[in-house]
């Protein structure tokens, strides 16, 4: 009951509230979690809902909205077609590919702060990747003829725009049980995606690259720290090659920033601000929204995200914590305390989707969280997005009418 009342209390106070900001992750929030990421699926009545919410929704995600694995695509297959999601605008309005791809609802898409030269560097990665590839999945799986290896590296090589990216979901599933096998899978490709970044610093792109880990376990020496699997933890499943900046509390400033400009005329960090603008740690992000932006100005802001991580070290008391919406979740929750406004910040079990996780029902919050977390979640839906999606499509619907009559 206790569970039920504080969805709805919160459901009730964004509905009311002045000025709402909801900044959301995609994948594990509003999609299920699928091993195969062509198959993923959205329900047409969240697009309205999301749609409904005009100006005060954004989604944050480090997948691309363009290309034939975007969420565009997405949207075209749940709405059966191709023509109405841009003639009714009704794609996912925001940042996509960690905050380099920002989109309207019409599906424009700019993304400022690229190089050329990144650009084209990025454009064969893959191509990088394929020989690297098939040595490596060889040697760990010396049973593989050569069509297998093919269907493997077609279901895990994904040639994005802006995120060329390793998926081990496939490999997986070949080591069945084994999460020796699986971790040696994980170890050998972080190092074959650090010589592509290596191979990019030969091309003269020094400072342009990073590995961003999904789930990672934090950060150290400016490096995310892959979780590798264990045998109920499937741990890491995605590297990505990102462009440096790109990290999903920079797009937090990067969505204030816009929407405070449509709001009051003005962007308090000036127009044409994008991702490699921004300050790199959180404290100097906070002074800079401190520095410019008015209180009354600021909107009470929701953070959504499904990947927190957190794990006790062997023996010790300290924890590794990290997951890619630690950050920028963490952003909200303390920017809403420097500005005395109540953010809310919320928590989707996505383990009941195909990808092994830690599952809320199971064992709470163990391996997302700890007594001693500075995060703290104002909402956990266990169930996952389905029910993450029938609580927003309800407080869209009743936030769209309430401003229409207020
Ligand atoms: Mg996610």
């Amino acid at each position: 009951m206790e569970y039920i009342a504080s969805h709805l209390k919160i459901q009730k106070q964004l509905i009311f509230s002045k000025d709402i900001l909801v900044i959301q992750d995609i994948d594990g929030v509003c999609i299920p979690l699928v091993k195969d990421p062509m198959t993923r699926k959205l329900e047409s009545k969240y697009i309205y809902a999301a749609k409904s919410l005009a100006e005060e929704f954004f989604v944050l995600t480090c997948g691309e909205h363009e290309g034939p694995r975007g969420v565009n695509r997405i949207i075209e297959r749940s709405l059966r077609s191709s023509i109405e999601p841009k003639k009714k605008e009704l794609y996912l309005r925001g940042l996509a590919a960690c905050g380099v791809e920002y989109q309207e609802n019409n599906g424009e898409i700019s993304f400022e702060g690229v190089s050329e030269k990144e650009l084209n560097f990025l454009s064969i990665v893959p191509s990088l990747i394929r020989p690297k590839f098939d040595l490596i999945v060889k040697s760990i799986f010396p049973d593989l003829n050569q069509e297998d290896i093919n269907f493997h590296a077609a279901k895990s090589i994904c040639q994005t725009r802006f995120s060329p990216t390793i998926n081990f979901n496939s490999l997986f599933e070949l080591g069945e049980k084994d999460f020796n096998k699986r971790k040696l899978v994980q170890i050998s490709f972080e190092k074959m995606m650090d010589e592509i970044i290596y191979e990019a610093e030969n091309e003269g792109l020094k400072n342009s690259f990073f590995l961003h880990i999904s789930p990672n376990l934090g950060n150290e020496n400016d490096r995310e720290i892959i979780k590798l699997s264990s045998k109920s933890d499937i741990g890491s499943t995605d590297i990505q090659l990102l462009i440096k900046g790109a990290v999903k509390d920079s797009g937090v400033l990067f969505l204030l920033n816009k929407f405070i400009e449509i709001k009051t005329g003005k962007a308090p960090f000036g127009s044409n601000f994008n991702f490699r603008d921004a300050p790199k740690s959180l404290r100097e992000k906070i002074d800079l929204c401190k520095k410019s932006i008015q209180i009354g100005d600021m909107p009470l802001i929701v953070g959504v995200g499904d990947t927190v991580t957190s794990k006790k070290n062997n023996g010790e008391k300290s924890y590794s914590r990290g997951g890619s919406d630690r950050s920028f979740l963490e952003f909200i929750q303390i920017l809403g305390n420097e500005f005395g406004i109540n953010n809310k910040i919320i928590f989707v079990d996505s383990s009941s989707g195909e990808v092994e996780r830690p599952s809320t029902k199971k064992s709470d919050l163990m391996g997302i969280s700890d007594v001693y977390d500075n995060l703290k979640f104002d909402l956990v839906f266990k169930d996952g997005p389905k029910e993450y999606i029938s609580w927003f499509i309800e407080l869209a619907n009743k936030r769209s009418n309430f401003k229409k009559t207020s």
